[in-house]
């Protein structure tokens, strides 16, 4: 006889992994206890040596399918033979350095439950087990035991009790337990709050077929729901929420509507059935039915599928689609909590579908999408926070600000990054007040003691602002070098590379306005060694909400007769006086490189398109309209200034208007993304020769453009590069705190207070 120790690490606790090791032990015959602790679960089993091995390899090779195993220290202990059985045991609290849970999709076995009459459990809207429901959004603290949940004061009944404790049963130990007899409650309410007698279920769809909009609580927070098929009810929606034309997502009721209206490859089908569940970018089909209000002008849908009992009820055989967008005001967070809902949501919604389980972390549906064999990140919150990313040594304890747009922070442990949910945009002041409030939250929960806090170079971005008053010592890094730090962290890229970003807008160390920048370099050493030549950004902002500005702006120089031909036909000639005038004085037209601009200019000549809602619309526009039977691109040159590559934007717009009426919209497209991806390929082929490195790192928001991403990865990949792209972490400005905690931490390690080599 025996009796061993056992420590496992890694994704364990709400996995269903205590009742897990207990069946396993009383197979083997083994006395002993488990408990979650703060590196994980800790077990002690007692019995004959063969069976705790059989025991200890019964771990690695039977553990339930959410769990993610990362070690497994054994060692043996004093026997203590007086004990009978084995018991799952009070969880010990303290010093966490395990990692919370992120929430968990409906699974089969729950899904089935609720589709069967017979079933205690049918349509009940927050059935869930050991293996899935809501973690992270209702955790108070840590371990994951009910008690510190949203969860705690829900009494269990009888009924689930005797679940809870039967280890047959497949809710033993399912911290969110619960049944129609206990647990929370979900009800109907009018846009005022006043619950409705009707069952809810049944009065949501009812409000959803006649057109209106549905607010509905949902496991990370708020919905607005409305009908995907009607176009009323969608631009009331727009019109209610002050929401600009970026398309809507759509939650399908089943597989077989997503097919009805997307193409699908089964890599996509895996990603949509996933427990993350998250929204993925699809193709849409052509005979879509889809009320053209969704993602007016646009081919693609971000779709998914219901990941808990409340979704599922809003859908019958009438009802395949609907809209859901996050339940907030235009640019606030994400609402969470009932009142709030009630005050900011009431004045635009026909109903609620509400409950009484409190949202303790407010996460939007994290959004991805499939290229080239790959998962791409676009947006991570619901189902991947706060799943920390590994590195491979230790990092300095560092609070990575992030961006001001699409903003995330990270926090460092150890050798772990923990990136938060996505925080929005933090020109927007209550999402400001709410990230410096998730900031100290997170650090509580996972008790992390920063020492220094890691921002962006641009002064006015609230989180360096926020970075700078903090109290904590700072440290700046550049914000494309951050988008590649992003990738070289997250894919764990080791030697010399080559860093492309293409971006709307950063604030670059020579205080010009960034965004096409290729760098050479590896860990804490890095040089700036090409972009695009600088053209002024007429009013700065301004030049975002009105394209044209950047028509102007480089054909100014390079062809001005037809620039001024061109201002006249689209009635711009008046507005462009006193801007030219500014241009020409160096008044509100910072120099910038940005090759977002670069496709909001291509887009606005080729479509006569002055104003824009949000950034890229117009840009969006064109890369949808791309005809790719059309080959053939623009010229572009390479000049050398003090060692950095520039490419001059400027001359391939001239080359583009001379296409304006001979070709077809959707032939300048393809030739100016074909001119792009060529510019990128040659760049990288003449950095290659310099420096060596065959390793391409890609990021940066112009890189949701997937016509782009496309062409450049293949084209670099057929020239014989390995691309790296970001996976789980956003390819735009929601994956720049990952890349300031990783480089960030390792500066401060090293002593470097410069990665930037030489003058560059
Ligand atoms: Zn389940
Ligand atoms: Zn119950
Ligand atoms: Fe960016």
């Amino acid at each position: 006889m025996e009796r061993w120790r056992l420590i496992i690490t890694g994704l364990v606790q709400g996995v269903g992994f205590r009742p897990f090791l207990y069946n396993l032990a009383r197979k083997n015959g083994l006395t002993g206890w488990v408990r979650n602790n703060s590196a994980g679960v800790e077990v002690e089993v007692e019995g004959t040596i063969a069976s705790l091995q059989r025991f200890l390899g019964g771990i690695k090779g039977e553990a339930p399918a959410a769990a993610q195993i990362e070690t497994v220290v054994s060692f043996p202990v004093s026997i203590r033979s007086e004990e009978t059985g084995f018991k799952i045991i009070a969880s010990e609290r303290g010093g966490i350095s395990g990692s919370p849970l992120p929430d968990q999709g409906i699974c089969p076995d729950c899904l089935s439950e609720f589709n069967n009459q017979a079933n205690r459990r049918y349509l009940h809207p927050f059935n869930s087990c050991t293996i899935c429901g809501p973690r992270f959004s209702i955790i108070a603290d840590l371990p994951f035991d009910r008690s510190r949940t949203t969860m705690a004061r829900f009494q269990l009944c009888d009924r689930c009790r005797s679940e809870y404790t039967d280890f047959k049963d497949r809710r033993f130990h399912a911290q969110t337990i619960a049944c129609p007899q206990c647990g929370p409650l979900l009800w109907l309410a009018d846009p005022r709050g006043h619950r409705l007698l009707e069952e809810p279920g049944a009065g949501a769809r009812r409000i959803l077929k006649s057109g209106g909009i549905l607010g509905v609580k949902g496991i990370g927070g708020y919905h607005l729901a409305v009908d995907a098929f009607s176009g009323d009810a969608i631009r009331s929606l727009r019109q209610r929420k002050e929401r600009d034309r970026r398309p809507f997502a759509i939650l399908f009721r089943d597989l077989e509507a997503i097919k009805e209206h997307c193409r699908l490859s089964p890599e996509e089908v895996k990603l949509l059935l996933d427990p993350v569940r998250p929204i993925v970018l699809l193709k849409q089909r052509d005979n879509s039915a889809l009320a053209r209000e969704v993602n007016p002008g646009l081919k693609e849908i971000g779709a998914f599928l219901p990941y808990s009992g409340i979704q599922l009820l809003l859908f019958d055989q009438e009802l395949a689609a609907l809209v859901m967008t996050s339940g907030n005001l235009s640019g606030e967070p994400l609402i969470t909590d009932n009142q709030a809902a009630l005050n900011s949501l009431g004045p635009m919604v026909d109903g609620f579908l509400v409950h009484d389980r409190e949202i303790n972390w407010g996460l939007d549906d994290s959004v991805v999408r499939f290229q080239r064999g790959r998962t791409i990140g676009i947006r991570r919150s619901r189902g991947y926070v706060p799943t920390p990313l590994k590195v491979e040594s230790n990092l300095i304890p560092v609070l990575a600000c992030g961006a001001q747009q699409k903003n995330s922070f990270a926090l460092t442990k150890e050798n772990r990054i923990f990136l938060s949910a996505h925080q929005g945009d933090l020109d927007n002041l209550t999402a400001f007040l709410k990230y410096k409030e998730t900031i100290a939250k997170l650090q509580r929960l996972l008790e992390c003691r920063p020492e220094y806090a890691v921002h962006d170079l641009h002064p006015d971005y609230n989180s360096t602002i926020y970075a700078l008053s903090s109290g904590l010592k700072t440290i700046g890094i550049q914000h494309h070098l951050a988008h590649i730090a992003s990738v070289v962290a997250e894919r764990r890229i080791k030697g010399p590379i080559i860093g492309v970003a293409l971006d709307g807008s950063g604030y670059g160390r020579d205080g010009k306005i960034w965004g096409s920048e290729f760098f050479t370099g590896a860990d804490g050493q890095w040089a700036r060694r090409g972009h695009l030549q600088y053209y002024p950004l007429p009013g700065g902002e301004a030049a975002i909400r009105e394209p044209w500005r950047m028509v102007a702006s480089y054909l100014n120089t390079v062809a001005p007769g037809f620039l001024e031909e061109w201002l006249a036909n689209n009635g711009l000639s008046l507005k462009w006086g006193p801007i030219r005038i500014a241009i020409n004085q160096g008044i509100n037209a910072p120099d910038t490189s940005s090759m977002g601009r670069l496709f909001d200019a291509a887009a606005a000549l080729v479509g006569n398109i002055h104003r824009v809602t949000y950034e890229g619309e117009a840009a969006v526009w064109f890369e949808h309209q791309a005809d790719l039977a059309v080959m053939g691109s623009y010229q572009f040159d390479i000049r050398i200034e003090n060692d950095i590559l520039q490419i001059d934007p400027g001359v391939i717009l001239d080359q583009l208007r001379w296409d304006l009426g001979c070709l077809s919209v959707g032939a300048i497209s393809a030739k100016f993304h074909r001119t792009v991806a060529a510019m990128v390929e040659e760049v990288c082929l003449r950095l290659r020769e310099e420096v060596g490195a065959v390793q391409v790192a890609l990021a940066g928001g112009v890189f949701q453009n997937r016509l782009l991403l496309d062409l450049v990865w293949e084209g670099l990949e057929q020239k014989g590069f390995k691309v790296f792209l970001p996976e789980k972490v956003p390819i735009n400005d929601g994956g720049i705190a990952l890349g300031q905690a990783w480089l960030g931490s390792l500066m401060i390690e090293r002593g470097i207070d410069n990665v930037f080599s030489g003058t560059r």
